[in-house]
């Protein structure tokens, strides 16, 4: 039993937090309590506990959930659930592939952090603060639960102001300082920046989406926009005619042909360009490539800039299908989960009205089973992956 302050809800909020919902909205509360943010805290509805979460008063978010049970907070808790999601989550793991998603936040019972296996090196993120408060029981958890070589701590992420936090650490939390790691991920060889990399330093939820695109991509000419450090470059040029990578980040384009050596890749001049892919798409000559992909950023961070993204979307795949000849392949993805699977359905099918061509979906895909989400938490579900043709009008 946990010796920690009580917060009473509304009895009629029990029934989502008992079926798993990891977050109790400030309207939830039975009264404002007077604590101090970041807090561990007791909920309870009357006199039955629903479980302990951390509480902050500066977001809409009060409570987020830590466990649906009445325990103690410490070092050995971390270390009992991180040992769990190692062993179940390497269990699906697969082969020749050491880097994963060791915790993805709530989808993890772990609201506020996240923390990415780059084969004895982990790299966490902090994003709120009564995750940062718990930091060192976390550190120590990780350590007891992986045995790291190195912890890296990549907590420059934007909402950390939201919640009151007014530093975006960088650095090393354990054990010896790293830059640079090898990764394996099926099969295929990369070189991860886990200190100047964009987020943790690379994108591990479309590793099966990259090995999904292979059998679509042999003896084809492949423009991957977005390619950051070349996820879906380096698998496709194990089977196309060529791929050209394109991203405005110049260090990343540099990455992605680094990427191309070290998997024994030809390296042509002109096939890894630091362009915005906007320009990129509309100088693209017609029928130049007969399979493109698109894995932008998030375009919208919150409900508000969603218009703007819906028409950035629609943009650049209206674009790509006027340029892909018939029975070229799109790739289109997203990772802005306020953009839902049917809005983004709708964006494509929009998109292929613009180009005056039929599109047809052979693949929809979505995040891997190391980024789970909750069957009571579809805020977790955020990445959608559809692999699709153009057939001429
Ligand atoms: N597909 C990649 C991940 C893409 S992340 C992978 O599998 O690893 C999104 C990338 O888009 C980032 O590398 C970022 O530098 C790049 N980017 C953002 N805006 C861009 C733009 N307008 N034009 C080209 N690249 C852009």
């Amino acid at each position: 039993m946990a010796n920690l302050p009580i917060l009473p809800i509304k009895p009629e909020r029990a029934k989502s937090i008992l079926a798993g919902h990891p977050w109790i909205f400030s309207g939830a509360l039975a009264k404002k309590p007077d604590l101090p943010d970041g807090s561990l805290v007791k909920v309870q509805s009357h006199s039955q506990v629903l479980g302990i979460g951390y509480y902050n008063s500066r977001t809409d978010i009060a409570v987020r959930m830590l466990t649906s049970h009445d325990e103690k907070i410490d070092a050995n808790f971390f270390a009992d659930r991180f040992r769990l999601l190692r062993r179940r989550k390497e269990e699906w793991l697969p082969a020749r592939t050491n880097a994963y998603r060791a915790v993805f936040a709530e989808g993890d019972g772990c609201p506020g952090l996240v923390v990415d296996k780059y084969d004895r090196t982990l790299v966490a993120q902090f994003h709120t603060l009564g995750m940062d408060r718990l930091k060192p029981m976390v550190v120590e958890g990780l350590v007891k639960a992986f045995g790291p070589v190195s912890i890296v701590e990549r907590s420059d992420v934007a909402n950390r102001a939201h919640e009151g936090l007014d530093d975006k650490p960088i650095g090393i939390l354990h054990g010896s300082d790293v830059s640079e790691v090898e990764i394996e991920e099926q099969g295929f060889k990369f070189m991860v920046h886990v200190k100047e990399g964009q987020k943790t330093g690379f994108f591990l939820d479309q590793r099966e989406n990259r090995q999904a695109i292979v059998r679509y991509a042999k003896g084809r000419t492949l423009a991957n926009c977005f390619s950051y450090t070349g996820g879906f470059s380096v698998y496709a040029a194990s089977v196309a005619k060529r791929v050209v990578s394109v991203d405005i980040s110049k260090p990343a384009t540099e990455y992605c042909r680094r990427n191309f050596k070290l998997n024994g890749h030809a390296t042509p001049e002109g096939d890894f360009l630091a362009l915005d892919v906007f320009d990129f798409l509309k100088g693209m000559e017609p029928g130049a490539f007969d399979f493109i992909i698109l894995d932008p950023p998030s375009f919208a961070k919150n409900k508000k800039q969603l218009t703007n993204a819906i028409k950035a979307y629609t943009t650049i795949n209206s674009k790509a299908l006027e340029k892909l000849p018939d029975g070229g392949i799109l790739v289109s993805s997203s990772c802005t989960s306020h953009v839902d699977q049917s809005t983004f359905i709708k964006i494509l099918h929009q998109s292929s009205v613009n180009a005056r061509c039929h599109l047809k979906v052979l693949e929809s895909r979505e995040q891997p089973q190391d980024h789970p989400y909750h069957m009571s938490f579809p805020e977790g579900r955020y990445l959608k992956f559809f692999i699709l043709q153009k057939w001429a009008r």
